[in-house]
């Protein structure tokens, strides 16, 4: 069996090592492709971060900090508060002395002009994802950005980097809207298309509906492969009772004026989802043409066991949808 997915960082990449915990018991030969949101990448003092990339290589190698849920376990801060003394900037995005190297070894590799498809499969290579028949890829080779434009009180607007309002401002000023610098031109990277026309199930993980998942999809060519796709295409739903389990997606929502409900996020793929699995609490939830089913526990990914359940759940609703 082959499964592409879409995802974000925290939120794809712990329902993925749930669902690879799930098919190593069931399938071990499947084969699981995922397709990576790189509209949070960031360069800072000189070095590209992807931080959506480095929590599914962490997470899915096995060196994330779990409690976080980023970065990496056992980590110090020695070189940025090193920077820090020389009055480098930013300091509000904390980059620790063992993520730094991905992102010193990332950067020197595209200076020497490898793609970030390359760079991205080398670095795989080091957390073991092939052995674990995981492909990892970028959503394009293109440097894309994602920039929040921001109302300020004098009725001027400002625009961000994405990093910038989620991290520095915490979301708390209201986004008037999300602009992607560069995705008009950025072709899918190698294999992207190809994953999703070749799958036999098709999965958006409880990623972020607007700025992870709704990246992915600007990308042009994927939604029209979602649509066209034979396979079923399954999601989880990211929103429990109306509200985000971490994060401010309800933030990402309200910005382009979608309601912060179960139902409303299917809604943004109504034209190419076939299945969505929602937490008991939203039972009841209903999408036109997509067919609803509620999970037996909480959606909650607690554990990698809990979250296997919960990948178990969306892949026999993909067998109940198959066209
Ligand atoms: P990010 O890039 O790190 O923000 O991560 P993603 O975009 O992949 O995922 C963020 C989304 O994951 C948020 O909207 C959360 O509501 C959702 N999420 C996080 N943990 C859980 C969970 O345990 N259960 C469910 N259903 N959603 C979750
Ligand atoms: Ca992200």
């Amino acid at each position: 069996m082959r499964i592409t997915a879409l995802a974000g960082g925290v939120g794809g990449a712990r329902f993925l090592r749930g669902l690879r915990a799930h098919l190593d018991a069931v399938s071990p030969e499947s084969e699981l492709t995922v397709i990576a949101n790189t509209g949070d990448d960031i360069s800072l003092y000189g070095l590209r971060v992807c931080p959506d990339i480095d929590t599914l290589l962490y997470t899915l190698g096995g060196g994330i900090d779990e409690e976080q849920g980023w970065g990496r376990a056992g980590e110090t801060r020695r070189v940025q508060d090193e920077l820090a003394a020389y009055g480098a900037v930013p300091q509000w995005f904390t980059l620790g002395d063992l993520d730094l190297s991905t992102h010193i070894v990332r950067s020197q590799w595209l200076a020497q002009g490898l793609t970030a498809s390359e760079v991205t499969g080398r670095l795989a290579t080091r957390w073991g994802l092939p052995e674990q028949r995981i492909t990892l890829l970028p959503m394009t080779d293109v440097p894309v950005e994602t920039h929040v434009v921001l109302d300020a009180e004098d009725g001027s607007q400002q625009a961000v980097h994405f990093q910038e309002w989620w991290v520095r401002l915490r979301a708390e000023v209201p986004a008037s809207r999300f602009v992607v610098a560069g995705l008009d031109r950025a072709a899918a990277a190698p294999g992207v298309l190809e994953a999703l026309r070749s799958a036999d199930v098709i999965v958006l993980p409880p990623s972020n509906p607007v700025v992870s998942i709704g990246i992915i999809l600007g990308v042009p060519g994927v939604r029209d492969a979602l649509r066209g796709s034979q396979a079923p295409v399954v999601g989880v739903s990211p929103l429990i009772s109306g509200r985000p389990v971490r994060g401010h997606a309800d933030a990402c929502l309200s910005a382009i004026g979608v309601e912060s409900t179960a139902a409303a996020v299917a809604g943004l793929y109504a034209d190419f989802l076939d299945g969505w699995l929602v937490d008991p609490a939203d039972a009841g939830v209903r999408v036109r043409g997509v067919e609803t089913a509620v999970h037996s526990e909480d959606l909650l990914m607690t554990d990698v066991d809990a979250t296997a359940r919960m990948a178990a759940s969306l892949l026999a609703l993909a067998e109940r949808v198959r066209k």
